[in-house]
């Protein structure tokens, strides 16, 4: 049923107790450490309450992982709690205290991956509306009953009332999604394998505003798969190397080795990229057959190759690579990951990523 605008509080649920809970990176499907690990600002919501101010609701926006003693003003017509599968328990119970304050207000849990939660969830918190999924858009929507702004038209995110943390470390986004089919990959369970991608000149603008509003000490590219498309991605890199000095600032990347191309490597480097999150698998054949990790044609040779020539390209511009080697992917063996591993490590920083069922956990692209 469609929601008259008034005032809506976003809210992004504390850490539980003695761990750090990261409910943003673009799988969404909650990223436990132990406390003091590092979290990104809460982006989802910076995009959902743009989203929500447009429909000219009054929005207030708080993230407890990162300001613990953030506070809000009054009675709510609506309450968004981010919900994260990796946090699910602690969440609701969130939920439920949030809730039982505000009895006439609409209660949604947002959050990727719920879909398959629905039934625990109703149990738990009858009340409670669940919308599984990432893009706040059209979740902004299906709230206020209109329709869903095209994604070129869409505003930037708005972090007002949002801690930036002490990092200053702010995600934006310009091509969401991937068509690529490795077989362990949380990032298609939150986006679907379909490409959603604003224009170069749509993200360098929002780059260039962020930069000015908010002089974040790192832009932090969330896109899955950075340079996917190499044309589109040297057009968005020309663009924000001749942004005005002011309006530049670091970011970073991710994607997989085969996206870094020669061209990419220069592109990325000009534009001011400080580091690229590379997702490295084992090179054993038959682990990246059974995954659908080799592009079609391809072999093991080329793949290693691939990332061969990725590293060197990045490491000459003086680019950090972080390398999440997935290890224990099916029919990977121990001496395979420690083997690629070891050709990994003049070269990049590398950090053992465990495979586990993706549907509880989150990795790098690969
Ligand atoms: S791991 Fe990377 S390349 Fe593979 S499907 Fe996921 S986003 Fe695409």
């Amino acid at each position: 049923m469609a929601l008259a605008p008034g005032p809506a509080l976003l809210l992004n649920p504390p850490s539980p107790p003695g761990l750090s809970v990261n409910r943003e990176g673009f799988g969404g499907l909650g990223v436990v450490t132990a406390a003091g690990g590092f979290t990104y600002p809460a982006h989802a919501l910076a995009e959902l309450q743009a989203a929500l101010v447009r429909r000219k609701f009054s929005v207030e926006a708080r993230d407890l992982v990162l300001e613990p003693a953030a506070r809000w003003s009054r009675e709510q017509r609506l309450i968004v709690v981010r919900t994260a599968v990796a946090t699910l328990a602690a969440d609701l119970a969130f939920a439920r205290a949030r809730g039982e304050a505000d009895p006439d207000a609409r209660l949604v849990l947002w959050g990727t991956a719920l879909d398959a939660h629905r039934q625990q969830i109703a149990a738990e918190l009858p009340r409670a509306e669940v919308e599984s999924g990432y893009d706040a858009e059209g979740l902004a929507a299906r709230i206020a009953g209109d329709a869903v702004l095209d994604v070129e038209a869409r505003p930037d995110a708005d972090w007002a009332g949002l801690s930036l943390g002490p990092s200053r470390w702010i995600p934006l986004w310009h091509r969401r999604g991937c068509t690529h089919t490795c077989h362990w990959c949380p990032y298609v369970i939150a986006t679907g394998r379909q490409i959603v991608a604003r224009s170069p000149a749509r993200t360098a603008l929002e780059f260039r505003r962020l930069v000015e509003r908010h002089a974040p000490k790192r832009v932090v590219f969330r896109d899955p798969l950075f340079a996917g498309d190499a044309t589109d991605a040297l057009l968005l890199l020309s663009r924000l190397a001749h942004l005005p000095a002011l309006a530049r600032a670091p970011f970073e990347v991710e994607t997989r080795p085969e996206c870094i191309t020669e061209p990419v490597a220069a592109a990325l480097a000009e534009a001011g990229c400080v580091e690229v999150k590379l997702g490295i698998e084992t090179f054993e054949d038959a682990a990246l057959r059974q995954g659908e990790r080799l592009l079609p044609g391809r072999t093991v040779a080329d793949y290693r190759e691939s990332v061969r020539s990725a590293l060197l390209a990045l490491q000459r511009r003086q680019i950090s690579v972080r390398a999440f080697l997935m290890s224990g992917l099916p029919l990977a063996t121990p001496r395979g990951d420690d083997a690629a591993a070891a050709a990994l490590a003049d070269l990049a920083h590398v950090t053992r990523h465990p495979w586990r069922d993706p549907a509880a956990s989150k990795a790098g692209c690969s």
